[in-house]
């Protein structure tokens, strides 16, 4: 297993449970398995798909998410289609042929789909091998994201009784998972569960007053990177976006007032990292995978701890270091209590206000915060300090705060325990509100007794005495505190009490120092981002699909200079080596001859690059520029490297010879090329154009699918054409739309070129 995993992932470990889960699938066993998001859950089906005969069927909820998981896929040369109903009949009809033809291993299918009479009829004329259910907490109507279809798959099992079955989810909840099991139908089913942990994550809370600075600084570390900041309406994403774009950042709002072309647009530009920012609603999310997502910011209050855990899980996929904060404020509570009160079902009224009173307890709280996150999830968290929230990592200062115990808990009791916090509040400050007079509350002694405290302190204090069991809210429409039992012990006896100050009082709880972390070549991972990008673009697909951060981390460690030493790259395996090898192979060794540096074995290259050297926390925790266009330095290939391949191009050599004489890659020569065209430097390349049949095949597909991204292009003729071809028919195109004369025939010309023919009148 481990070899195939090496062969068609390019990983030589498997992530905790991996092995164990597949083992279960090989031996035909139903699975289900619980793990978090980033847990490598994919992994547990798609290995199988390879290694167990027949097809392998995918239930996948999210249509929009298909087409990159199958790109994903293919980029590791696993032969994968998925099935939807977004597809145009010819495309239904061409991945039909082709899963009949046996040509595909694993087909992506909508749950609305799998359970159509004329689908199972399909299936049953295939040989399932195994059926995999991804988001299997689709199937519960206690979760989130409920499908009906989801119920219908045990059906599945009559169709395809023969196919073992495997349910993943990164669903936390008890009552979520013991649906999935019961909904599915599984046989006697192995289960898995792994921790729900997320050790690359870093949480912090931050009071919202100020909140649009600390943002901004947090934003300004992070430039470059993808970040998504959720917004608690859709108003405040526009206007938030709004102003992070004034502040100079490139930021875009999402939520579900948008019309769906436009909000695929946002996804999309994020997923491709042309907008690397987005303020959104929780709407924003489900359909996003991408791995490399360094910042989760909460600006309003999220709705529950599930929530919470869940939306900050879509940082940090790809398990490298990222931030999680937390904005709060009182007023957002308000808010919230605002629409809570809207809620009719009473039973659900006061579910929602539990649920926010638990996210409250988690901003002011003074202990780990990933131990309470983790503990409301149901999971015990061992260690003490987890060296990753921001309480454990900067603890807050203590006080003596008798005193002022002494004064909330006097002041409820003398209003008569039938007040919520705000009143109380307003006594102990002195305030002169008419319920104030009306009640008399200024004739108490407990009154302005506190006038030094801020609102937000003694909200503050109150939320501690709640946590330290002193004082309790009852629940209803309009909360009001009382003193507890044990209160009244404290009060009595004179005990004293220590508390934590405020947050409200602590510097910029994110900024800190952290180091450690492995080693490597910043600049050299720079170029090696910035030519992940260059074939991200031609071919269409997100950057992360070329390469994760991850690899491309390794390559800059590894620095390798052969393809025997490029294939133990971590996340290179056998169909990346073939594919992408000779460009980023060429580009380590002119970024290593441009350096002028003698690198010696690739395992020692770490120390002598210490001046180059960033580590993978950096002082915020991750490297500058990881493939953010705005950080992305021109790629360094020399424009005398450019002129070169031009003079062997005009001398009327092929691609391959002219590939050859430069010792590069077809590919990259394409790439000179283009920027030769572009930049106006005269280069006759007539002669490297496709034949006309084949060219005119190419022209039709642009007309219909545009010209950028080019994958569409691709896939539009059938996957039987060569991405070089098709960039050099682009290239043509845009040379005569831009009126400037296009392509020459080459001295003697090739009697293949079309461009006579094509050739826009001066
Ligand atoms: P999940 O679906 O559980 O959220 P994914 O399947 O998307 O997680 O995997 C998360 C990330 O971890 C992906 O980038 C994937 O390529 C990577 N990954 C999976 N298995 C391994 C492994 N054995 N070694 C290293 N990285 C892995
Ligand atoms: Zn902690």
């Amino acid at each position: 297993m481990r070899e195939l995993l090496k062969t068609h992932f390019g990983y030589d470990e498997f992530l905790p449970l991996q092995e164990e889960i597949i083992g279960a699938v090989m031996d035909g066993q139903d699975c289900f398995a619980l793990m978090p998001t980033g847990g490598g859950k994919s992994l547990c089906y798609q290995l199988p798909a390879m290694a167990r005969p027949g097809l392998t069927l995918v239930v996948s909820p999210l249509i929009a998410l298909m087409k990159d998981q199958v790109d994903a896929l293919e980029a590791n040369g696993l032969p994968a289609a998925f099935i939807n109903s977004a597809q145009t009949p010819d495309e239904l009809a061409q991945t039909v042929r082709r899963v009949r033809a046996g040509e595909i291993r694993l087909l992506y299918v909508a749950p609305e789909r799998v359970t159509e009479p004329r689908f199972a009829d399909f299936l049953t004329t295939l040989s399932v091998g195994l059926i995999a259910i991804d988001e299997a907490h689709c199937v519960s109507e206690w979760g989130h994201e409920f499908r009906p279809a989801y119920r219908e798959l045990a059906g599945l099992r009559q169709v395809c009784p023969a196919a073992p079955i495997i349910a993943l989810t990164a669903t936390a909840t008890e009552r979520v998972r013991a649906d999935i099991l019961s909904q599915l139908g599984l046989r006697n089913p192995q289960t898995f569960i792994s921790s729900f942990n997320r050790p690359n994550l870093t949480y912090s809370v931050a009071p919202k007053e100020r909140g649009l600075s600390s943002l901004l600084s947090l934003l300004e570390r992070h430039r470059g990177e993808s970040a998504i900041i959720y917004c608690g309406s859709r108003k405040s994403t526009e206007e938030l976006a709004q102003t992070l774009s004034e502040q100079g950042f490139k930021a875009e709002a999402y939520h579900a007032g948008l019309e769906p072309n436009e909000r695929r647009g946002v996804q999309d530009r994020f997923i491709r990292d042309r907008t690397p920012i987005v303020a959104a609603t929780i709407a924003f999310g489900m359909g996003i995978n991408k791995p490399d997502v360094r910042l989760v910011a909460h600006y309003d209050l999220p709705k529950s701890i599930e929530s919470y855990y869940q939306e900050t899980g879509r940082a940090g996929r790809d398990g490298l270091p990222s931030e999680c904060v937390l904005y709060f404020s009182y007023g957002g509570k308000s808010r919230q209590e605002y629409f809570i009160n809207q809620i009719e079902d009473p039973e659900e009224r006061e579910r929602a206000r539990w649920r926010l009173e638990q996210v409250m307890s988690l901003c002011s709280l003074n202990a780990c915060r990933r131990q309470f996150v983790l503990e409301y999830l149901g999971e015990q968290w061992p260690g003490a300090n987890c060296g990753g929230c921001d309480n454990c990592l900067q603890p807050r200062e203590q006080y003596d705060a008798t005193e002022i115990a002494q004064k909330v808990l006097s002041a409820v009791i003398r209003t008569g325990e039938r007040f919520g916090a705000a009143h109380v509040i307003d006594v102990l400050r002195g305030g002169k509100s008419e319920r104030i007079r009306t009640q008399g509350h200024d004739k108490l002694s407990v009154y302005a007794i506190a006038a030094n405290h801020s609102r937000d302190d003694l909200r503050d204090i109150i939320e501690n005495l709640k946590a330290a069991g002193l004082l309790a809210a009852n629940a209803g429409e309009f909360p009001t505190l009382g003193v507890t039992s044990r209160g009244r012990e404290f009060l009595k006896n004179r005990e004293s009490l220590t508390l934590a100050r405020p947050i409200v009082q602590r510097k910029d709880p994110a900024a800190r120092e952290s180091g450690g972390g492995e080693s490597y070549d910043a600049a050299l991972y720079n170029e090696l981002a910035a030519l992940r990008r260059e074939i991200a673009d031609q071919r269409g697909i997100p950057a992360f699909m070329i390469f994760g951060n991850r690899a491309l981390q390794d390559m800059a460690r590894k620095a390798p200079r052969t393809p025997a030493e490029f294939a133990r790259v971590s996340g290179v395996g056998r169909a990346k080596l073939e594919d992408l090898g000779a460009p980023f192979l060429e580009r380590i060794n002119a970024y290593i001859q441009e350096h002028g540096q003698q690198r010696g074995t690739p395992e020692t290259a770490d120390s002598r690059f210490r001046g180059n050297d960033c580590s993978l926390r950096g002082n915020d925790g991750s490297p500058r520029g990881t493939g953010g266009p705005a950080t992305e330095p021109a790629p360094r290939i020399t424009s005398q490297s450019y002129r070169e391949t031009g003079e062997i191009i005009s001398g009327g050599a092929s691609l391959d010879e002219t590939a050859a004489a430069r010792g590069l890659s077809p590919q990259t020569i394409v790439g000179h090329l283009e920027r030769l065209v572009e930049s106006g430097i005269p280069v006759q390349w007539a002669h490297l154009l496709p034949p006309p049949q084949r060219r005119a095949a190419i022209e039709t597909a642009f007309e219909i699918m545009g010209d950028n991204p080019l994958r569409p292009v691709w896939q539009e003729l059938g996957g039987e054409y060569g991405y070089d071809e098709i960039r050099l028919v682009r290239l043509s195109r845009r040379q005569a739309a831009q009126a400037k004369p296009a392509p020459a025939p080459s001295a003697a010309p090739d009697p293949r070129s079309m461009l006579r023919v094509n050739r826009p009148l001066p």
